[in-house]
């Protein structure tokens, strides 16, 4: 079973390193959730009152979103995944607006492929993967006519936070009237929404990143609505998104936000502990194990490192043996491995970049999921070395 899960999930006893890519649920998101799926099932648009009972359920959820987040009920979308409100930030907006889309090398796909799609213009970044701002600069100042910026407030594969409020001073007085959107998909456990928000007109989340469920994203339109909808049809969230809402997921998301906005500060002190110790220990008993960005530019719980001398891939096969999980991103294209292009972007070398591992931490990690997984890396490591 996973440590800190509810009890009826009946895995082996995995060591859960792999939170970037997906969360446990929290048992009381789980909790609050299922009387939406066993009793108050009704459609939240109907007129009775068992549907007005669902529709309640949703409006406070909103309020929560909202507290957390550091804005207005009525900015709060949801949608269906932090996916789509990626590709409805900056597709709605070059639709809405016209002109040019800008983001960073770095951004996770549902937002790069999107501008690539729209015939966008990717910037570099420096060596931690945070948007390279003079090339940010000179590219707004190039671009007659930018109707988005988007950048991520942390990056999904190194950890690296962005300084948001430092990029919307750029945008703001390089392209005025150019809409600025962040992916916080990998910001909400780690960063206070308060100090993000502010400087954006439109913010990404995913429930699953935060101890909620799949399937359950949030789109925040600050001022109003900014874009144009990606999906139409019944009109619900006020025409942002059509499509019946997701009751259940959506009141346990606003309990796993809440939750983690609690225990914030604390989970962070706790993880970066833990996750030093980590990198400390794999560098004490191996050579070769370079941090690939330094702890004071990342997220808590963001523990990537390239091991020089064996291939990402063969390392999590024996992670995966001993029940340890992890990824890397490498992504394997036409038979040969390629490096992530985050790495790339990064300027990593690809021999370096093709031994990446990403060990990500979350709530539910202990101090005994940092020994197994030292354990068992370890000796993986030198046998693939052999
Ligand atoms: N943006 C970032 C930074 C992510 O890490 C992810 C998921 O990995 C997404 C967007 C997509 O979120 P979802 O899985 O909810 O579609």
């Amino acid at each position: 079973m996973l440590s800190g899960s509810v009890g009826w999930v009946t895995e082996p006893a995995i060591t859960y390193l792999d939170h970037a890519a997906s969360t446990p649920m929290r048992a009381e998101a789980i909790e609050a959730m299922m009387p939406y799926l066993a009793e108050s099932y009704a459609n939240p648009s109907g007129s009775h009152r068992f549907a007005r009972r669902a529709r309640q359920a949703i409006d406070e959820s909103r309020d929560t979103v909202a507290a957390v987040v550091g804005c207005r009920p009525n900015e709060v979308v949801f949608t269906g995944c932090g996916t789509e409100s990626d590709n409805m930030a900056v597709g709605g907006a070059v639709s809405r607006l016209g002109g040019t889309a800008v983001c960073p090398a770095v951004e996770h796909h549902a937002v790069l492929h999107v501008v690539e799609r729209l015939g966008g213009v990717v910037v570099g970044v420096d060596n931690a993967g945070s948007v390279d701002l003079d090339q940010l600069v000179a590219t707004l100042d190039a671009e007659p006519d930018v109707a988005i910026v988007s950048v991520m407030a942390v990056n999904n594969e190194v950890g690296t936070i962005t300084d948001i409020a430092e990029v919307s001073r750029v945008v703001r007085r390089h392209a005025p009237g150019a809409l600025l959107h962040t992916d916080a998909v990998q910001a909400a456990c780690w960063l206070d929404l308060h100090t993000v928000t502010p400087h954006v007109d439109l913010l990404s989340l995913s429930a699953h990143k935060f101890g909620g469920p799949k399937g359950v994203g949030v789109l925040i339109e600050r001022g109003g609505p900014r874009v144009d909808p990606l999906i139409i049809g019944g009109g619900q969230e006020r025409e942002r998104r059509s499509g019946t809402q997701n009751t259940a997921g959506i009141v346990a998301t606003a309990t796993a936000l809440q939750l983690t906005d609690a225990e914030r500060d604390t989970e962070a002190v706790r993880l970066a502990g833990l996750r030093d110790r980590l990198v400390a220990e794999l560098q004490h008993r191996l050579d070769g194990v370079i941090e690939t960005v330094a702890p004071d530019r990342k997220v808590a719980g963001s523990g990537h490192v390239c091991i020089t001398g064996v291939e990402s891939e063969a390392l999590l096969y024996l992670l995966d043996e001993a029940d340890v999980c992890a990824s890397a991103a490498s992504a394997c294209a036409s038979g040969a491995m390629e490096p992530s292009h985050v790495l790339a972007a990064m300027g990593v070398e690809r021999a370096t970049a093709l031994g990446a591992l990403r060990l990500t931490l979350g709530h539910t990690t202990t101090e005994a999921d940092i020994d197994r997984a030292i354990e068992v890396l370890v000796p993986a490591v030198e046998r693939l070395r052999r």
